[in-house]
């Protein structure tokens, strides 16, 4: 009997070769930006105990109320979770690696899967991808610049600056925030009867991230609240001078958003989000900022830090539309072959091609040399390479190139290897490449 197809889990998906040549594509060129900052790569696990992103994120926050993958290990009862973000892990290895006493100030990278049980839209999953940036042990408003400037960067590399603008904040230090939220409450609880059931909760817990509300009948009432950067002092004041001069000076354009909190609690001084307004509601693709108490939060010794965290998911619909169709890298040979002992003759000459620097595709499955030659087509292959039975018993093989037309011709196969580095070599100075 026919078995039931079993699915993917919603809102977590599978990517498919076509988009994950893109996501390949965006990866290297990210790698390459990531390397010319100075940002090394840590990788931590998927899995970690709970308590860490309660801790480093906030109880009060979405993503530990309601959003976080958490779950018992069913042999020792371990309170696990799979990482709803980056940052928190990647502090947590940096303190039990002990790499900043060791080895000074860190900058680095991640990338990978995260997970929020979240209501699935577009760019909006419960499995999503993150590339992340951390700098740690870095005091000065230069480092959050470093930070916006090398996204601009990006952006205008992936051809993405129109489409992308910047918010920046500050949320000062802790007892600011306090002053500032203790007003914030004298000021809601004074309109009640205008909250709504999320701000109601959120009220004495967590009455910053009201600021952050959707809810479009709480707007007026949010944007007369009073204003965190009216309640900066001196230091924290000349810290977020000292970024926008060097934004200034770097030509960056920008809004003060007053009202951009972060939902997460770890953020002090500057915070900034990139948002863009093709995604609809997903409209924030990079976001980050300071945290300098995390690491001490975290059981290590106090460490200023800043760092952001980009929703691939986000930037390859952006991406994608301009990229176009296929970014199928094309192999430089295809490989026909017929009958039984061509087909082990192929085998072996294909390893010796690849062992020349050429990319080759090797038929599997059979059928006719026209059929083959189809595929060869299709393939986007420069030359087709053709064993039969004659190429087989005189140690010879028959190459045709495919793109620029050109007679079939055939050579010993000890020689294929140099005669096709001139004919791509050729084809590539036609091109008025190389
Ligand atoms: P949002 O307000 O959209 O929920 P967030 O503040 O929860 O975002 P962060 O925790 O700051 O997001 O994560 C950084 C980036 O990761 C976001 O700007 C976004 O691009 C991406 N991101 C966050 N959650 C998701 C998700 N569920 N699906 C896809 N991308 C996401
Ligand atoms: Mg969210």
């Amino acid at each position: 009997m026919a078995q039931k197809l079993i699915q993917g889990v919603r809102g977590m998906h599978d990517i498919l070769p076509d988009e994950a040549e893109c996501w390949e594509l965006f990866e290297e060129l990210v790698r390459s930006w990531l390397r010319d900052y100075g940002y090394r790569p840590i990788r931590t696990p998927i899995v970690e105990f709970t308590p860490l992103f309660v801790r480093a994120v906030g109880a009060n926050t979405d993503i530990v109320e309601k959003e976080m993958y958490a779950f018992e290990d069913k042999l020792n009862g371990d309170a696990l979770v799979l990482r709803p973000e980056g940052t928190a892990s990647c502090v947590r290895a940096v303190l039990e690696h002990n790499l900043i006493n060791a080895a000074g100030p860190q900058r680095l990278y991640y990338h990978g899967p995260m997970f929020r049980h979240e209501r699935p839209q577009k760019g909006r999953q419960r499995q999503f991808h993150q590339v992340g940036v951390e700098a740690l042990g870095f005091a000065g408003p230069d480092i959050d610049a470093e930070h916006i400037v090398m996204c601009a960067r990006l952006w205008r590399d992936l051809g993405l600056d129109e489409d992308i603008t910047l918010e920046i904040n500050s949320l000062g230090s802790s007892d600011e925030r306090a002053a500032h939220r203790k007003a914030l409450i004298e000021y809601f609880e004074a309109h009640r009867d205008q909250l709504d059931e999320d701000a109601q909760r959120r009220l004495h817990a967590n009455p910053l991230r009201i600021l952050d509300t959707k809810n479009p009948a709480m707007q007026a009432l949010v944007e007369a609240a009073p204003k965190l950067l009216d309640f900066l002092g001196e230091e924290s004041r000349a810290h977020f001078e000292g970024v926008q001069l060097l934004l200034r000076e770097a030509c960056l354009t920008y809004t003060i958003n007053p009202r951009l909190v972060r939902g997460l609690d770890y953020y002090n001084r500057t915070v900034f989000e990139w948002v863009t307004d093709k995604l609809g509601a997903q409209a924030t693709v990079c976001a980050g900022g300071r945290y300098d108490g995390l690491v001490e939060q975290l059981g290590g010794k106090p460490t200023p830090a800043c760092g952001f965290a980009m929703g691939m998911e986000r930037l390859m619909l952006l991406w994608a539309e301009i990229q176009g169709d296929s970014t199928q890298a094309a192999p430089d040979v295809y490989f026909v072959h017929q009958g039984e002992a061509a087909g082990r003759f192929a085998f072996q000459q294909a390893e010796a091609l690849r062992e020349h620097g050429f990319g080759v595709v090797l038929h599997c499955g059979g059928g006719s040399f026209k059929s083959q030659m189809k595929k060869a087509d299709a393939s986007g292959a420069a030359v087709a390479v053709i064993a039969g039975d004659d190429e087989v018993a005189r140690e010879e093989l028959s190459f045709k190139p495919l793109r620029e037309g050109g007679e079939q011709r055939r050579v010993s196969a000890a020689l294929l290897g140099e005669t096709l580095a001139a004919l791509l070599y050729n084809v590539e100075e036609d091109d008025g490449g190389i």
